[in-house]
C-alpha cells in the first residue's frame, strides 16, 4: 500500500459547501449508519467490512453529498475509518391509478406520461436505509 497526497483545489471547495449544507439531519442519519454498522460488526466477529450501501430515495430530503461528508467526519479516526460508503440515489416513482403505468418522476412533473391522466400515486422516492454491507473475510 502507498500513500500519496491530494492536492486541495476544487475539492477543498466542495468540501466547504457540504459542510454548510450540512444539517443535522444529515449527521444523525451518517450516526444512525454507523450505529448499524457497530450492531452488525457485533454479530459477525472477525469479518472485515469494506463498504456500506445506502438507498436514499429523492423525496427523503437527504443530501448524499452533505451526507457522505457527515459520515466522513464522524468515522475519522475511528476503526471505521477506512470504510466506504456507497449512496444509490432513488428517484421519485410515480403509478398511474388510471393505467397502472409505473414512471419515474422528472423534477416534480406527476402527471401520466402514458395516458397524461393525474391521478396518480407516489410509490417510491422515500427510501433511506442500509441497503447493504461488503464484508472481507479474514
Ligand atoms: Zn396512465
Amino acid at each position: 500500500m502507498y500513500k500519496r497526497r491530494e492536492m486541495l483545489g476544487t475539492d477543498a471547495a466542495e468540501c466547504w459547501s457540504a459542510l454548510q449544507r450540512l444539517s443535522m439531519h444529515e449527521l444523525s442519519m451518517a450516526d444512525a449508519i454507523i450505529r448499524r454498522v457497530d450492531a452488525e460488526a457485533a454479530s459477525r466477529p472477525g469479518v472485515n467490512f469494506v463498504k456500506v450501501g445506502l438507498r436514499v430515495g429523492e423525496l427523503s430530503g437527504v443530501n448524499s453529498d452533505a451526507l457522505t461528508f457527515g459520515f466522513e467526519m464522524l468515522v475519522k479516526g475511528t476503526r471505521w475509518e477506512h470504510l466506504t460508503l456507497e449512496i444509490e440515489n432513488c428517484p421519485r416513482v410515480q403509478r398511474c391509478n388510471a393505467c397502472s403505468h409505473e414512471f419515474s418522476a422528472e423534477m416534480y412533473e406527476t402527471a401520466c406520461p402514458r395516458c397524461g391522466g393525474d391521478d396518480t400515486l407516489c410509490i417510491g422516492g422515500e427510501e433511506l436505509d442500509v441497503a447493504y454491507i461488503e464484508v472481507e473475510d479474514q
